[in-house]
């Protein structure tokens, strides 16, 4: 179990182009902050299984991100003439989504597997209560027998019972007849709670077998450190185009919009791991996406 949580799969982002003499000047356009970018939504492969709707809603998220960091449009939306964003669906996508679909019933089953044991120990410990306390009362029984053995005896050595003696006799014999049929009944309940307890004992561990078994499985398939490429952006002379070629979720997919948009307005790579920017998605903070100062510093050294 252990195994699992150590080894991360990190999904980095290796884009391109991965030299800086290969960008262009984002000054010879020059024209970054005073006339918006446009990109809009290209072909998408339907394996990727999100509409187009939602793409274009998860575009125009990642655009505004930055037009609101610095408090004008900078890129836009722009169906007609936007920068293509292909969806291109490659193996990394598969792998991807195969690596999802093994961690969620590693989950599943983990909480399956946390569930029977709380079970399982809340009926355990239950069992083990009533165990000794039946080993108490069956003592406390044992004791009174005896005490009433003692006692016949004594009076046998005297020469025999009285009609009053006789009369304690029974009553004090009917007394510990009575705790042996109970003890009686609580040990047969407790030899069947115990088989009970036995058989999900070992439900539970067939069901760690299972949870350990998919986690063999992840870890011969997916340990390591992964780098994919995400998305790319990529120009020449007439064409800029940004392909996205992987995401784990929708948040993975903002980020990496937010990343080749980023791309597309002149900005490389910044050294802050937690910035939008930066070459892998490596060591940001998860919730909702930000960009980091770094970013936005980025930003404004490209908006002359
Ligand atoms: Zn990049």
């Amino acid at each position: 179990m252990k195994l699992f949580c150590g080894l991360t799969l990190i999904a980095g982002c290796l884009l391109f182009p991965t030299t800086a003499a290969a960008l262009p000047d984002a000054g010879e356009e020059g024209l970054f902050c005073s006339a918006a970018i446009r990109v809009a939504l290209g072909s998408v492969d339907e394996r990727f299984q999100l509409g187009r709707e939602e793409l274009v809603e998860e575009i125009r998220e990642a655009a505004r991100l930055w037009s609101d960091a610095i408090g004008q449009p900078v890129v836009v939306y722009d169906e007609e003439e936007g920068i293509p964003i292909h969806f291109i669906y490659e193996d990394q996508q598969e792998l991807t989504d195969q690596e999802r679909e093994l961690r969620e019933r590693i989950e599943r089953a983990g909480d399956h597997v946390e569930s029977l044991e709380r079970s399982v120990w809340r009926r355990e410990e239950a069992w083990r209560d009533a165990t000794s306390g039946y080993d108490g009362d069956s003592g406390r029984r044992e004791r009174r027998f005896e005490s009433l053995n003692q006692w016949v005896r004594k009076i046998n050595e005297k020469g025999g019972f009285n009609e009053d003696e006789l009369r304690q006799y029974h009553y004090r014999k009917q007394g510990v007849d009575r705790t042996a049929g109970e003890l009686e009944a609580r040990k047969e309940w407790l030899l069947e709670t115990g088989e009970e307890l036995k058989e999900r004992v070992d439900e539970l561990n067939r069901l760690i077998i299972d949870k350990n078994g998919l986690i063999d499985q992840y870890n011969v398939r997916f340990s390591g450190v992964h780098y994919m490429t995400q998305g790319i952006y990529e120009w020449n002379a007439t064409d800029r185009v940004i392909q996205i070629l992987q995401f784990a979720d929708r948040d993975a997919l903002k980020l990496v919009l937010a990343h080749e948009i980023g791309h597309a307005l002149g900005i490389e790579h910044v050294e802050d791991e937690e910035a939008v920017m930066h070459r892998t998605t490596g060591s940001r903070p998860t919730g909702q996406l930000r960009l980091s100062s770094a970013d936005i510093d980025a930003l404004r050294a490209v908006c002359r």
